[in-house]
């Protein structure tokens, strides 16, 4: 069994209402084709078919405030609850006491101590690894988590030989702003079905896709409902390639955002926690009723 974890920051559950929600405006076929129809909304959610399992988890997890990227992740990697522990939401990168949480590499260090094939797939350009040797960049609680593990992020060689995923899938911004005119340009389902082929190599695949969470800050519904189209078209892709038998798609967000375009803010809606694939996979996550669930339950599939 592989899973391929599919991170979409700043995701949650929210209203049918095409003035404020994305979500009940874009034309995503895929998305609801998985769905029975049904958009990926509070309302539809729970949910379940042959494909496709979707439940909505809180993500608020009993702290006041607003849920943050830093500690929201750290949940989604560790299985603790880390805003309860710390008595409050962070982000968007790790503050000391959040980081000290994935000084075991988290969900990456386990599944890479026991002798598992784990890594995150997404590629960084050569300025991002000189921002954080030079000590100008933090790392965010993912790519924290996957050093902390031992493991080395994807880079611009691994994206040219197909070895990585670009963070906003085509390459199109390593063409208009990191200089990388040579890296090959790929279409939505391409990059789609790159995830699947990357996914074969490895037990545990994990992709992080921050401009859902950017675009909910940016409060422009015709930006985002374009960004989750070209989202959508990565769906299809992937989804045309995926091997239901043998492998789980999951997923899921750290905290509310791009669902209510009326704030620029978080917001304190449920995320969803979208399954596709392996049924008994599916299955163990029947009783997760928060972002705590999702890494031992993972872990309870591929352990
Ligand atoms: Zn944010």
């Amino acid at each position: 069994m592989r899973v391929l974890f599919l991170f979409l920051d700043g995701v949650g559950l929210g209203l049918d209402d095409p003035v404020l929600n994305p979500f009940a405006r874009a034309n995503l076929p895929n998305l609801t084709g998985l769905l029975d129809g049904r958009r990926l909304l509070a309302a539809s959610a729970p949910f379940q078919n042959k494909r496709a399992t979707l439940l909505a988890l809180d993500a608020c997890l009993g702290v006041p405030g607003l849920p943050q990227s830093a500690t929201g992740q750290a949940v989604l990697l560790t299985g603790r609850n880390i805003p309860a522990e710390l008595g409050y939401h962070y982000g968007p990168k790790p503050d000391q006491a959040t980081a000290a949480t994935l000084e075991d590499g988290g969900l990456f260090g386990v599944l890479t101590r026991a002798g598992k094939r784990a890594a995150l797939v997404n590629a960084y350009p050569a300025g991002y690894f000189q921002g954080i040797h030079s000590g100008r960049r933090l790392y965010s609680s993912i790519p924290l988590a996957v050093t902390k593990a031992g493991l080395t992020l994807r880079s611009t060689e691994d994206l040219m030989a197909g070895k990585a995923i670009s963070a906003d899938f085509t390459g199109q911004g390593w063409h208009e702003r990191l200089g990388h005119p040579e890296i090959p340009l790929l279409t939505p389902p391409e990059a789609g079905r790159r995830l699947a082929e990357l996914s074969v190599g490895l037990d545990f695949a994990f992709f992080e896709y921050w401009l859902t969470d950017y675009a909910g800050h940016g409060q422009e519904m015709d930006a985002a409902a374009r960004l989750l189209e070209q989202f959508d078209a990565v769906l299809g892709g992937l989804l045309s390639a995926w091997d239901d038998e043998n492998g789980l798609v999951l997923l899921t967000s750290d905290h509310g955002n791009l669902e209510d375009l009326s704030t620029r803010r978080h917001t304190a809606s449920p995320v969803p926690l979208l399954l596709v694939g392996n049924a008994p996979a599916r299955e163990k996550f029947s009783g997760v009723k928060d972002l705590t669930g999702i890494a031992p339950t993972i872990l309870e599939i591929l352990l």
